[in-house]
């Protein structure tokens, strides 16, 4: 059982000519969470996409519990227990906070976020409901005191606060982050790393790509390394931080050799 939660089997991602993932593989058991770093364009984003279905491998297959996820429609996963956060934020400027976390309760794919917008529950009980669960979920990441703001008025930490809440609406069991600290300044940095080892602790498995380092050595207990598109090495934070393969891949890239090193 624990080793069949989310195994991801040499799956290979062609746009058209261009191979952007090859022949990657890795597993996450129940609970853990992995971090997946690597120079921009290693393919990282593009294989959160096939885990989440937003796009099918070329070849390849991801077993979620012992399920083929190919066979699964997008709009399933979340009832599986797999949500993701997208590198670029997905919000409704214009609904409250409070909204945008409802919509993770009946959606979280990029097509359903956009279709679903204010269809909320059918019963005035259901939506006092989804009302005080989304404003638990706020809690859970800080903000509940914004929660009736408008969205569009919010910094973009605290968006992407708003996003972890939203992401968590459908319990998930495999959550998907997509650069989660991505352009937050230190303090926020900390707060979300804080936020995903709660996450962690309560069960919940974290698949995270991410370039802030010293989040991923305080959360990850794994950590996959693409290069070029090929899985380049894996191990535990200290064995990575160390490998000379990915210390090799970040050259080039002045702001991977620092973070990677730990630097500045
Ligand atoms: P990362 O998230 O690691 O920065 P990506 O997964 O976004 O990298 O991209 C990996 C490679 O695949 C890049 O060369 C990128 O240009 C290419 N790529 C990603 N998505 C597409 C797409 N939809 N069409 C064509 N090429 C793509
Ligand atoms: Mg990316």
């Amino acid at each position: 059982m624990t080793a069949n939660f989310l195994e991801v089997k040499e799956i290979t991602m062609d746009f058209g000519g261009v191979r952007a993932v090859s022949l990657v593989s890795f597993e996450i058991h129940p609970g853990e969470v992995i971090a997946m770093i690597g120079p921009n364009g290693a393919g990282k984003s593009t294989v959160l996409n096939m885990v989440s279905g937003i796009i099918t491998p070329t070849q390849g297959e991801i077993y979620y519990k012992n399920q083929r996820l190919s066979r699964i429609k997008g709009h399933d996963y979340a009832r599986l227990g797999i949500t993701r956060t997208f590198q670029n934020l997905q919000v409704f400027d214009d609904m409250t906070v409070l909204e945008n976390v409802m919509v993770g309760f009946h959606s979280n794919t990029k097509s359903g976020l956009i279709s679903c917008g204010l269809k909320f529950g059918s019963s005035r009980k259901e939506e006092m409901d989804m009302h005080n669960r989304a404003y638990d979920l706020l809690k859970f990441v800080g903000i509940a005191s914004l929660s009736y703001h408008q969205a569009g008025s919010l910094s973009y930490g605290k968006l992407r606060l708003m996003e972890i809440a939203r992401a968590l609406a459908a319990n998930p069991k495999l959550l998907l982050l997509d650069e989660p600290a991505a352009g937050l300044n230190h303090s926020e940095t900390a707060e979300m790393a804080e936020i995903l080892s709660q996450i962690r602790a309560k069960g919940t498995a974290i698949l995270l790509v991410e370039h802030d380092m010293d989040m991923v050595m305080n959360v990850a207990n794994r950590i996959v390394v693409l290069d070029q598109g090929e899985k380049i090495a894996e191990g535990l934070p200290t064995e990575i931080q160390a490998n000379p393969k990915v210390i090799a891949a970040y050259l080039g890239q002045e702001e991977g050799i620092q973070t990677i090193s730990g630097g500045v």
